[in-house]
């Protein structure tokens, strides 16, 4: 099995954010050379997100929102005693900061409304990283 690791880094420019990082992704899978296999895009970071979804701005807006209404930032959080970024470290650890995808016949399968994204929610950060790792043969 051969695998193939490229590091996508970015700046984000505001508190939440969603960062559409497709291309970047799927460039990667290309120059891996792997026909078939797995794609895995990690965020190693416990304030930010992955995710797959529709790139439209209403929807990514509603995201946003549902984001702010499910861990508002001015909760009850232990964690804002020591820090003020709760509600960024709940989002992560339950929406998660990864997502594995197919790649068949060289081509990352995803679906027509399903971009990948990073989703900022601590931000604005100067530097966020995603390892893309691709597995296969
Ligand atoms: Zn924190």
């Amino acid at each position: 099995m051969k695998f193939y690791v490229k590091e996508i880094t970015l700046r984000t420019t505001s508190k939440y954010q969603l960062i559409d990082v497709t291309s970047s992704v799927e460039g990667i899978v290309r120059e891996s050379g792997i026909r078939n296999g797995l794609c895995l895009v990690f965020a190693p970071h416990a304030t930010a997100a992955i995710i797959a979804n529709e790139h439209e701005y209403g929807l990514m807006n509603d995201i946003v929102n549902k984001i702010k209404s499910d861990f508002p930032e001015n909760g009850k959080w232990q964690h804002n005693l020591i820090d003020n970024n709760a509600h960024a470290h709940l989002a992560s650890a339950f929406i998660g900061a990864s997502r594995v995808f197919p790649v068949i016949n060289g081509k990352l399968i995803r679906g027509t409304w399903q971009n990948i994204f990073l989703v900022e929610m601590d931000g604005p950060r100067s530097y966020r990283r995603i390892l893309v790792e691709v597995l296969g043969e």
